[in-house]
């Protein structure tokens, strides 16, 4: 893999604290905060010690000591305060950084594009990022672990340069002791122990990610066949009536065989690490010998021989864990980097920025000019050529056979695509123009396959955290959901299913089926949609939800959608789809008129099924 440069690595890391600061903030600050503390406290007892031990061989005022005493013992209690304080605050934080970490990508995920969610390169590419998250914190928890470290190293390399000048400046009347080649004798020392020690841990960290990337391959195998196959109700009862377990444990057992193959690099692991600890030995042996012949010929007192040990050890480490950080720094980049080309992705729906002329005579027309439309990746045109105009406040039905493409031109018009030919356009105007959110903000759609979800009835209804009641009341009441509503133990608070409250209510799919058409008109928008949220229903049953839905519409653009012609006779307008083209339109008198046309023709097929 290509190493990035080191430009490249800083403005990925600030990237990365800016999206930490972003979704989890003052937790990063947090932990830099007490690590500041926490590393500077050594260095403080470190002088204070020196400093008593000094007294104490020499002048050995007891005042002074007893002021150094309690000075250090008041420091840390101080000290030890602070850090307790944002230790509570940090590990609240921390608790909540996984959820956090979460939102990042369902906050990614919501703003994509709606072609995008079925794009398989696209889901992917999140499935891979996700993956890194929860095996590597996704870069973003190892920059939050990494901040110790990156805050204690500075602290141990800034302190211990500046306690470590004095042993350099202070003279011990001997000529060799006092050559200033020894303090690149001593930098030689530490820098060379700083290095090996993390060649050690570099490579033990290679041989670790290694054994990790065969791990995340081997969990998603493994997720896929334990909780996939086994724990999915939908697939477990296919695997049970199939035996299919037996086929998947013998793939399992493969893998478990293969896994054990990629066993730690033994060599590498342990003779690196015995290595550097040769070298350290080694250095540490020269720069003791040289703190302690100073302090022999008398350029200090004892105290400050424990002071310059501590320090020199304190900087090796220093330097140690410096070239660790960078390391780590290259490894957390590339998960980064991996996160970014995610969060990146464009989103083409949101490039246009025109508002939705706010008309006083509601003169809003929609037409469809031209359009013809593919599915992604596919080379099958399932709109051909489809050129239909109707004005705001019309009913529109769009009838046809199933697959004819009713719900690809509405997902057009609602645009969740764009066409792949032609233009579809809002008051002369292209929709890709406006902007995306306040476009789609002039469509309640009721699809076919709607959800609804385990919050409460008044949030399914309203969509928000928080709702107009009364609004939520009206609309239950025009969906003929009244009756049921009374029964309910909490009103509009009564969850729906039990996976949030035990005390949730389970709803028949009738019911579910008006639920979803008050949250349509509790949207209150210009145009309301309904994609054969019926479908489960007889035809003479459909016909009367949709009849009477389109009394409550009122004045609204309605667009009824159905494969069942009876049920949007009444329509002002009715387009016939046949194979991804509009055959026909007209209203239901016109269309039977015509007895060479489709609609006469299905008409007359499906009679059957309806008493006019
Ligand atoms: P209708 O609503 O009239 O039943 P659709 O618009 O749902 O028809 O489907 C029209 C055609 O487009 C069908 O052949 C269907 O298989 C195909 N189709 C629908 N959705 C997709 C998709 N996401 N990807 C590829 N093809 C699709």
């Amino acid at each position: 893999m290509k190493k990035m440069s080191i430009s490249k690595r800083i403005s990925v890391t600030m990237r990365g604290y800016s999206i930490l600061k972003q979704y989890c903030p003052g937790l990063a600050q947090g932990k830099a905060v007490y690590e500041l503390i926490h590393s500077i406290q050594p260095f403080l007892s470190v002088w204070f010690t020196a400093r008593i031990i000094n007294e104490i061989s020499s002048q050995r005022r007891v005042k002074t000591v007893i002021l150094y005493v309690l000075s250090v013992v008041l420091i840390h209690f101080i000290c030890a305060v602070l850090k307790n304080i944002i230790n509570q605050i940090c590990n609240e934080k921390e608790s909540q950084m996984w959820s956090w970490f979460g939102k990042v990508f369902s906050d990614k995920q919501m703003s994509l594009d709606f072609v995008d969610l079925e794009n398989a390169a696209i889901q992917h590419q999140r499935q891979e990022a996700e993956e890194n998250l929860y095996m590597f914190g996704n870069g973003l928890a190892q920059l939050f672990w990494g901040i110790s470290a990156l805050v204690r190293t500075f602290v141990n390399i800034l302190a211990s340069l500046l306690m470590t000048i004095s042993l350099f400046v202070s003279k011990s009347g001997n000529k060799l002791i006092d050559h200033p080649v020894w303090i690149l004798i001593v930098l030689i020392c530490i820098i060379l122990g700083g290095l090996s020690k993390s060649k050690a841990t570099i490579s033990e960290n290679e041989v670790f990610m290694n054994f990790c990337k065969n791990t995340v391959w081997f969990n998603r195998v493994f997720m896929f066949f334990g909780k996939e196959l086994y724990m999915n109700p939908e697939k477990a009862k296919d695997i049970r009536i199939y035996g299919q377990n037996i086929v998947a444990e013998k793939e399992l057992d493969k893998l478990i065989l293969h896994e054990r193959k990629n066993q730690f690099d033994i060599f590498k692991m342990s003779l690196y690490p015995a290595a550097a600890q040769i070298i350290i030995g080694l250095a540490n042996t020269v720069c003791y010998l040289f703190v302690a012949a100073k302090a022999l010929f008398g350029a200090f007192g004892v105290g400050s021989i424990v002071q310059y040990v501590a320090v020199l050890s304190r900087l090796g480490e220093g330097l140690q864990e410096l070239m660790y950080i960078l390391s780590d720094n290259e490894v957390y980049c590339t998960h980064l980097q991996n996160l970014f080309a995610y969060l990146d992705l464009p989103n083409n729906m949101y490039q246009g920025s025109l508002t939705i002329e706010k008309r006083d005579d509601n003169e809003y027309y929609v037409e469809f000019r031209d359009v013809s439309f593919q599915y992604p990746d596919t080379d099958r045109y399932v709109l051909k050529h489809v050129n239909l105009k109707f004005k705001i406040g019309e009913k529109l039905a769009v009838v046809g056979m199933n697959g004819s493409g009713k719900t690809t031109f509405i997902k057009l018009m609602c645009r969740l695509y764009d066409p792949t030919e032609g233009e579809i356009l809002l008051n002369g105007v292209n929709i890709q123009k406006y902007d995306y959110d306040e476009y789609m903000s002039i469509f309640s759609v009721v699809f076919q396959d709607f959800r609804l979800f385990s919050f409460s009835l008044g949030q399914n209804i309203s969509a928000s955290a928080t709702y107009d009641s009364e609004k939520v009341t009206e609309c239950l009441k025009k969906a003929g959901f009244d009756k049921r509503l009374e029964s309910l133990p909490n009103d509009l608070e009564t969850f729906l299913y039990k996976d949030f409250d035990t005390d949730g209510v389970e709803i028949s799919g009738g019911e579910a089926q008006k639920l979803a058409l008050a949250r349509a008109l509790y949207k209150d928008a210009p145009f309301i949609i309904l994609d054969e949220p019926t479908a489960a229903l007889d035809p003479l049953s459909e016909y009367e939800v949709y009849s009477k839905f389109n009394e409550i519409a009122g004045d609204k653009t309605a667009i009824y959608i159905s494969h069942r012609l009876s049920s949007c006779r009444f329509c002002d307008k009715i387009a016939v789809f046949h194979a991804g083209e509009i055959i026909q339109t007209g209203t239901h008198d016109e269309l039977l008129a015509d007895n060479e046309g489709k609609y006469y023709q299905l008409w007359n097929a499906q009679a059957q099924y309806y008493i006019t």
